[in-house]
């Protein structure tokens, strides 16, 4: 079959309205994304009856419904085309594998993953038809897709009654789901494919050119700006920081009991360096308190308890030794956990931590480390638990906007990557 309309619709993408261009009429919409060329002509078209009108694979793959392309206008094309391209931009396979999509949550995480793209190609006045808006999801404005995903499957399932499909719906593909579908090709099928090195390298040149068009065109800043800067602009790894930050505070809480049980000791004074028997220096108790209001990304606050959870396990400190208190205004569950990722996490309201931390102190051992997993949208008391040192992981979205934390914890910001 022809492709012709296909390339129509991404010639009519890349180039300028015509001049004088008014408001009516599909055609004359303002358009202009000469910042997706380099991905449009990077696509290898195919013929697929299965799809409803288009749809990509990881690939790079444009899977074409051949009768949907002869009855439809060329800029109608072109916005359903624009909303594809950009699920491959953003690599939204991969994230829903690290969301552990499957086909059972597959259409939320298409939907939560389509409300980002809606919002991008709706500055533009680009957005398909087919595609609602966050706000018709009754979604907040300007998230990730991982947080519209979040609050979309707190929402109670579409239907409660069925048993999960063995194939995820025709959706956009599996370049958005990261689910292989039936009428994909292989990896190595010899219609083409654009490897994995090359189309990090069409994202860089993207967003490059994305960054240039959010400037002059000067409108606020998006979920798909935050996707180019990210790309261009390694973060910071705060993994590291908030491990050591654990590590540190074990280390001054260790020191510290030494220094109190030790000391007095007369046979060991003239050889400090020997440590006698039956002295085993005990290991710190410690308390993770988590706030799990709503405003709260769970993939990121995951990540950060899995970080301290293995700078916890480096030191020996596991299973009885960790209290996880889930805390929204009020303290939800206190549990002693072998892994901080085991605990069952309650809440969803508003958020105060200082509920949290009161009750982290009113712990028998009293915890001689505490740390807190809030987005910072909290009271604070005015000091800490009695005897506890005190880190802060502050989860955010982007840097320079976090709130303040205590001086007297220990702040490690930890932001989400895209
Ligand atoms: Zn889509």
């Amino acid at each position: 079959m022809s492709f012709e309309r296909l390339t129509a619709a991404k010639l009519w993408l890349v180039s300028d309205p015509p001049s004088g261009a008014g408001p009516a009429g599909d055609a004359e919409v303002p358009r202009a994304l000469p910042y997706l060329a380099h991905a449009l002509f990077a696509l290898v078209p195919v013929s697929c009856s299965e799809v409803r009108a288009l749809a990509v694979d990881e690939h790079w793959r444009l899977y074409v419904n051949p009768d949907w392309l002869v009855a439809t206008e060329v800029p109608e094309i072109a916005r359903e085309l624009a909303h594809e391209t950009w699920h491959l931009l953003q690599e939204h396979a991969a994230r829903a594998r690290d969301m552990h999509v499957d086909s059972s949550t597959s259409e939320q995480w298409t939907q939560a993953a389509d409300a980002t793209v809606a919002a991008t190609l709706g500055v533009d006045q680009l957005r398909p038809a087919s595609l609602p808006e966050a706000g018709d999801l009754e979604l907040p404005a300007d998230r990730s897709a991982e947080e519209y995903y979040a609050m979309l499957s707190r929402l109670p399932p579409p239907s409660p009654d069925g048993s999960p499909a063995e194939q995820p719906g025709a959706g956009c593909g599996s370049g958005c789901d990261g689910l292989p579908r039936e009428h994909e090709l292989p990896p190595d099928a010899d219609v083409g494919a654009v490897d994995p090195d090359d189309a990090q390298q069409i994202r860089r040149r993207v967003a490059v050119d994305y960054r240039s068009h959010v400037t002059s065109r000067g409108t606020e800043p998006g979920d798909a700006l935050r996707w180019a800067n990210q790309l261009l602009e390694p973060r910071i790894a705060w993994e590291p920081l908030l491990s050591g930050a654990v590590r540190r505070a074990v280390g001054w809480v260790n020191g510290r009991t030494d220094y109190t049980y030790t000391r007095p000791s007369r046979r060991q004074g003239s050889s400090p360096n020997v440590v006698l028997p039956g002295m085993r220096r005990p290991l710190p108790s410690v308390a993770m308190v988590v706030d799990t209001s709503g405003s709260v990304d769970d993939r990121l606050l995951g990540r950060a308890m899995g970080e301290v959870d293995g700078a916890l396990r480096s030191l020996g400190i596991r299973g009885e030794g960790v209290t996880v208190l889930s805390c929204d205004a009020a303290v939800h569950t206190v549990a002693r956990v072998r892994r901080a990722r085991d605990a069952q996490l309650g809440g969803g309201g508003g958020t105060d931590m200082r509920v949290g931390l009161a009750a982290a102190g009113e712990l028998r051992p009293r915890p001689d480390l505490v740390v807190v997993f809030t987005d910072g949208y909290t009271p604070w008391p005015d000091t800490p638990p009695t005897g506890a040192a005190v880190v802060a992981a502050i989860l955010g979205r982007e840097r320079g906007e976090l709130p303040p934390s205590p001086r007297w914890a220990t702040r490690v910001e930890c932001l989400l990557d895209f």
